[in-house]
């Protein structure tokens, strides 16, 4: 008889995506004529830069010739990516990151979710509390989190590292040592950040207790802030401690294109094998590789041009940060976020939870967010805005926000 995989059965619902849409879906029915504001977008809106569409179809055009058609792709990603990225987002950061440590793929979403795969089940890992989803719930498939436990919204075999606004939304060392330990700065959902000597720290309390820090750094170029690090490997000793995820979903607007990378470094060891190939192994029998012609955009993000407007699209991502976040302050709200990443991260007035104050900002506002308890326990009464409406809608919706 055909058994399914129980873990799966353990996954609480994606309740939180589904109930939005539901709600909002209600209150149009009753208000017809409701102008609904989205400020809850995860996802960019922006258009392609014009210099990866000109990659793109010059792409094209060599698939179509026989002299330069391409096939399969190399297994760690063509190695024209492979120097940009070295070069560019490493080297020249002062980063000691070589092209054959960096593996393309189609996004950070789906190496985030992989990875663990790599490791041993028994495994303990620890996340920030509140973080994306992704993290916890690819432990939960793979059987490593133990069982939900309904009331406190948590796994017992986790270890959640509180973020709160007495730590400035970055976790404290843990007491209890986890073996895997997943980090995410710039922070989704909270906009966080921690600088260089913190991210040290860390660095140095993997290394000495011998766990493996897996570095989410998906929002690097949304960074403002000179002493905030890029990169994981702009710390001593990360090397033999840390993978880093890289995506350009959020820096250059492929979440539709796919396309990302991981880093594994040569040095990086567990019980005595290289991550490096057993990562390598893995890439190689159950990964297709991100298709050449999204690789050649790829390249085009790190060309001047490609750079300047890239640079500008954030920029101006950032403008109704800014905007969102004056307005809350003068509306008497407490937030955070908005300066080195796309989301900002409000506390729910009264103690409201954070449905409620969904419900409150819909029906009052006719603006929509997400409630941060979607993202961990630790986001209870609060709530998600990001910078990715529109200039307009985003101006609107603080105007009206302010009136209330
Ligand atoms: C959006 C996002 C990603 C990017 O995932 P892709 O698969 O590259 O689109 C990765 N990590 C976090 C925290 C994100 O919010």
């Amino acid at each position: 008889m055909v058994k399914i995989n129980q873990n799966y059965a353990k996954l609480p619902g994606s309740y939180l995506f589904s109930t939005i849409g539901k709600k909002v879906r209600e209150y149009s029915e009753a208000h017809p004529d409701a102008d609904i504001i989205r400020l809850g977008i995860g996802d960019v809106t922006q258009p392609l830069a014009p210099a990866i569409i000109s990659a793109l179809h010059s792409a094209v055009d060599e698939m179509g010739a026989a002299e330069t058609f391409r096939g399969y792709a190399p297994d760690l990603g063509y190695e024209f990516l492979r120097n940009a990225i070295a070069e560019q987002d490493f080297k020249a950061r002062g980063c000691d990151i070589e092209p054959d440590e960096i593996f393309v793929s189609d996004g950070a979403k789906c190496d985030c979710g992989n990875i663990q795969e790599i490791f041993g089940l028994d495994n303990k890992i620890a996340v920030c509390d509140p973080v994306y989803p992704v993290y916890v719930d690819s432990n939960v498939m793979a059987g490593r989190t133990g069982t939900y436990d309904e009331a406190a919204q948590c796994f017992g075999d986790v270890i959640y590292m509180p973020c709160t606004e007495e730590n400035g939304f970055a976790p404290e060392l843990p007491g209890e040592v986890p073996d895997l330990i997943y980090l995410c700065f710039p922070n989704n959902p909270t906009g966080a950040v921690i600088k260089k000597d913190a991210l040290q720290a860390w660095v140095d309390y993997a290394n000495k207790n011998g766990s493996v820090i897996l570095y989410d750094a998906a929002y690097e170029a949304y960074i403002s802030e000179p002493e905030v690090p890029h990169s994981i490997y702009e710390c001593e000793g990360a090397k033999t401690c840390a993978i880093e995820f890289r995506s350009f979903s959020k820096t250059a607007g492929f979440t539709g294109l796919r396309l990302g990378c991981t880093v594994v470094p040569k040095e990086l060891t567990v019980e005595g094998q290289k991550l490096w190939s057993l990562w390598a192994r893995r890439h190689g029998t159950k990964y297709n590789g991100a298709p050449y012609i999204v690789q050649r955009a790829g390249e085009a993000v790190y060309s001047e041009e490609g750079r300047r407007q890239i640079k500008e699209q954030i920029a101006w991502y950032m403008g109704n940060a800014g905007i969102i976040l004056d307005g809350l302050k003068e509306a008497g709200y407490t937030a955070f976020g908005g300066v080195n990443a796309p989301y900002i991260w409000l506390k729910t007035p009264d103690r409201m939870t954070s449905w409620e104050f969904f419900d409150y900002l819909l029906s009052e506002a006719g603006v929509v967010g997400t409630p941060g308890s979607g993202f961990g326990p630790g986001g209870e009464h609060y709530f998600r805005l990001t910078s990715f409406g529109s200039r307009e809608n985003t101006v609107k919706a603080m105007d009206r926000i302010r009136k209330l």
